[in-house]
C-alpha cells in the first residue's frame, strides 16, 4: 500500500473504454531503484571489482546476443544500434573511474557505476551536439541493463503469471508488454499518457474491459496493492472510493447491464436503417483467439485483422507457415464471412521492446508499416505467401496500410505478383483472385483515392492514423487530444472524398479507425456513404442499435449539415442530439455525450 493516499482521490483522464471495475491496482513503473552505498570491508575489495567485470561480461554477451537475434530478422543497420552500447561498456575512462571509487571509497559496484555513469550522462545531456545527446540515452538505457545484472533483478512482474484480477495502472503499456499479460485477470487499465486511438485503448475495447488513459501522474502516485475504482466512461481512477462514490457507481453498472440486455437482442439481426440500407458491420481483432467475440457479437466477418501482434513478443519471426495457420484457422472459423487481413504494420507505437527499431526523432512519420515491408522484401513475401496460401480458404481479403501515393501500392502488388509466381512454381495452392485492398489513412492517399481505386477491390478508412496526419495532432499525447477531432471538418472532407472516389469507381469503402465504433458518429458515417464499419467486436452492438433505429435520409441530411459547417464541435453537437433522439437508452450515462461548448 502506498500509505500516502489515505482519503478518496480522484485522477481525470480520458475514458476510452466503456464500463467500471473496481479492484487492485499493479503498478508497472519504471522504477528508479534506490541504489545504496555500503562500505566494504579491506578485503572485499578485490572480490567487488572482480564482480564487477563478470558483469560487465555478462552484460556484453547480452547486449551481443540482442544484436545477433536483430540482426538476423532485422537488418543490420538496425543491430547496429547496440554497437553504441557495446562501445561504451568497454570505455576504460568509465570503468576505470568505477574501480576507483570502489576502491577510494570502499563502495559496491552498483553504488560506484551508478556515480561514475550518472556523472557521464549529465555530461552527455548538457553538450548541444543531438548526436551527443542521444547518447545520453544510451548510457541510461545501459546503466539500467548493468545495474539489473548487479542486483540480479529480473522482470519486476511476469504479466504472463498474474495470479489474481487486477487493475493494471503504468506511464503507458507498451503492446510487448500487453500482449504478454494473462488477460484473465486483467479488470481494467489506467496510464498516464495516451489518446483514445493509443494501443492501450484498442486493446482495452478489444478485450472489452474498461480503460482510463491520460492521467497524467496516476502511476508516480498510486502503488501496488492500492483499492482503486475506474471509470472507462468518464476517464476517471478513484482511490479509496467512499460509500457514496461506490453506490453511485453500482447504479452506473446498473444502467449499463439493462442496456447490454436490449443489446442483446438484436445482437444476430441485420444492420439496416429503418429505410432500408444495409451497413456491413465486422469486428477487428489482434489475433486468432478473438475469433470469439467476432462470433458472439454477431459480426459478419473481420473488417481489419492487425497482424502485427504475430511479430511482436518473440524472439524469432513467425515463419510463413505458422502465419498461414492462424490466417487460415480464423478464415475458416468465420466462413463464409470476409476476414479481411491488414499486412504488418509495425513501427510508430507498434513494436517490440527486443527488435527496436532505429531510434527515430519522428516514428509516427517514419519507418512504418509498408514503407518497412517493402524495405524487407524477404520478411514481407513470408507474410503474401502465407495470406496468399490462406486464401483458399475463400473468404480473405487483404490490404495494405499506409500506403501514401500510388508507387507503393504498385510495388506491394509486384511482391504479391512474385509470391504468386513462385508458389505456383511450387505447386503449392493459393487464392490466385484474392481482393486486395488499400487503407486510407495518409491524406495524400485520400486526395489520390479516385487513381487508387483504379487499383484495388476496397478501401477501409483508418481514421486513428487519418485524423493524427491530417491535424498533425500525435494519436497517442494526451497534450494534444483536444486537437484530434474525428468532426474536423478537413477529416470529413477527406472521408467524403474517399467514398465517392470508391462509390466513382465501383469499389466499396468502409471504416476501420475507432470512430467506426462510436455511436455518437455511427449516423454521420452511414451518411457520408460508408459502406462497412469494423469496430472492436464489444463495441459492434451499439452501433448496430443506432444503425437499425436511424433512416439513411436523416443520416444523409446530418452529413450534409456537416460538410457546409466549419465548427468540429457544432458537427459533433448535431452527432450527439441525432444520437440521442435515435437511442436514448445508449446514452443513460450522460457523462458519455460531448458536453455543449460554449
Ligand atoms: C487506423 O489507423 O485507423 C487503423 C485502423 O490502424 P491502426 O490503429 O492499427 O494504426
Ligand atoms: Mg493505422
Amino acid at each position: 500500500m502506498s500509505g500516502q493516499l489515505k482519503g478518496e482521490k480522484v485522477f481525470q483522464g480520458i475514458g476510452v473504454s466503456a464500463g467500471v471495475c473496481r479492484g487492485k491496482v499493479i503498478v508497472l513503473r519504471r522504477t528508479r531503484r534506490a541504489i545504496l552505498k555500503r562500505e566494504l570491508p579491506d578485503d572485499s575489495i578485490t572480490p567487488e571489482i572482480k564482480r564487477f567485470e563478470h558483469v560487465l561480461v555478462r552484460t556484453r554477451q547480452q547486449i551481443t546476443e540482442v544484436q545477433r537475434r536483430v540482426a538476423e530478422t532485422m537488418s543490420t543497420s538496425e543491430a547496429d544500434i547496440f554497437d553504441a552500447h557495446l562501445l561504451m561498456l568497454e570505455d576504460r575512462v568509465l570503468i576505470e573511474e568505477v574501480f576507483k571509487i570502489i576502491r577510494e571509497q570502499k563502495a559496491n559496484a552498483e553504488y560506484a557505476f551508478h556515480t561514475a555513469s550518472d556523472r557521464y550522462i549529465a555530461v552527455l545531456e548538457a553538450v548541444e551536439d543531438e548526436y551527443l545527446r542521444e547518447r545520453a540515452a544510451d548510457l541510461r538505457d545501459l546503466t539500467n541493463r548493468v545495474l539489473d545484472n548487479l542486483m540480479d533483478v529480473k522482470d519486476a512482474y511476469n504479466l504472463r503469471h498474474l495470479s489474481e484480477p487486477c487493475i493494471l495502472v503504468g506511464h503507458d503499456l507498451s503492446p510487448s508488454m500487453t500482449a504478454t499479460l494473462d488477460k484473465k485477470f486483467v479488470l481494467g487499465f489506467a496510464t498516464d499518457i495516451g489518446g483514445k486511438t493509443s494501443h492501450t485503448a484498442i486493446l482495452a475495447r478489444s478485450l472489452d474491459i474498461p480503460a482510463a488513459v491520460g492521467l497524467q501522474n496516476a502511476s508516480e502516485e498510486l502503488d501496488t496493492g492500492d483499492y482503486v475504482l475506474l471509470d472507462g466512461y468518464n476517464g476517471t481512477v478513484v482511490v479509496n472510493p467512499t460509500d457514496q462514490t461506490l453506490f453511485e457507481y453500482g447504479q452506473l453498472v446498473k444502467i449499463k447491464a439493462s442496456l447490454d440486455e436490449k443489446l442483446r437482442e438484436i445482437q444476430f439481426q441485420p444492420a439496416v436503417t429503418l429505410d432500408g440500407k444495409t451497413i456491413h458491420l465486422s469486428a477487428n481483432i489482434e489475433d486468432q483467439h478473438d475469433v470469439a467475440a467476432v462470433t458472439r457479437h454477431g459480426a459478419e466477418g473481420v473488417g481489419l485483422f492487425r497482424t502485427e501482434f504475430l511479430y511482436i513478443n518473440r524472439d524469432s519471426l513467425p515463419t510463413e507457415d505458422e502465419q498461414y495457420e492462424v490466417y487460415r484457422s480464423v478464415a475458416a472459423a468465420l466462413k463464409p464471412n470476409p476476414v479481411i487481413i491488414r499486412t504488418l504494420d509495425i513501427g510508430g507505437d507498434k513494436f517490440a521492446s527486443q527488435l527496436q527499431l532505429a531510434h527515430e526523432l519522428n516514428p509516427f512519420l517514419g519507418w512504418r508499416a509498408i514503407r518497412f515491408c517493402l524495405a524487407q522484401p524477404q520478411l514481407f513475401c513470408a507474410q503474401l505467401r502465407a495470406i496468399l496460401r490462406a486464401g483458399v480458404e475463400g473468404n480473405i481479403k487483404m490490404m495494405y496500410p499506409m500506403i501514401s501515393g500510388l508507387d507503393e501500392l504498385n510495388q506491394a502488388n509486384q511482391l504479391v505478383e512474385q509470391c504468386k509466381a513462385e508458389l505456383r512454381a511450387q505447386n503449392i495452392p493459393f487464392a490466385e483472385n484474392l481482393d486486395i485492398g488499400v487503407m486510407i489513412e495518409i491524406p495524400s492517399a485520400a486526395l489520390i483515392a479516385d487513381t487508387l481505386a483504379k487499383k484495388v477491390k476496397f478501401f477501409s478508412i483508418g481514421s486513428n492514423d487519418l485524423i493524427q496526419y491530417a491535424l498533425a495532432a500525435d494519436r497517442t499525447n494526451e497534450r494534444v487530444s483536444h486537437l484530434y477531432e474525428p468532426t474536423h471538418p478537413a477529416i470529413l472532407k477527406l472521408i467524403k472524398m474517399t467514398v465517392d472516389a470508391a462509390h466513382a469507381n465501383g469499389i466499396w469503402c468502409g471504416v476501420c479507425g475507432e470512430i467506426a465504433g462510436d455511436p455518437i458518429l455511427t449516423a454521420l458515417l452511414v451518411g457520408l456513404g460508408v459502406d462497412e464499419l469494423s469496430t472492436a467486436p464489444a463495441v459492434l452492438d451499439e452501433v448496430k442499435y443506432i444503425i437499425r433505429r436511424v433512416k439513411l435520409e436523416e443520416a444523409r441530411l446530418l452529413a450534409e449539415f456537416a460538410l457546409k459547417c466549419d465548427s468540429p464541435s457544432q458537427i459533433l453537437m448535431r452527432c450527439a442530439e441525432l444520437a440521442l433522439q435515435t437511442a436514448p437508452s445508449l446514452f443513460e450515462n450522460k457523462a458519455m455525450l460531448p458536453a455543449p461548448q460554449g
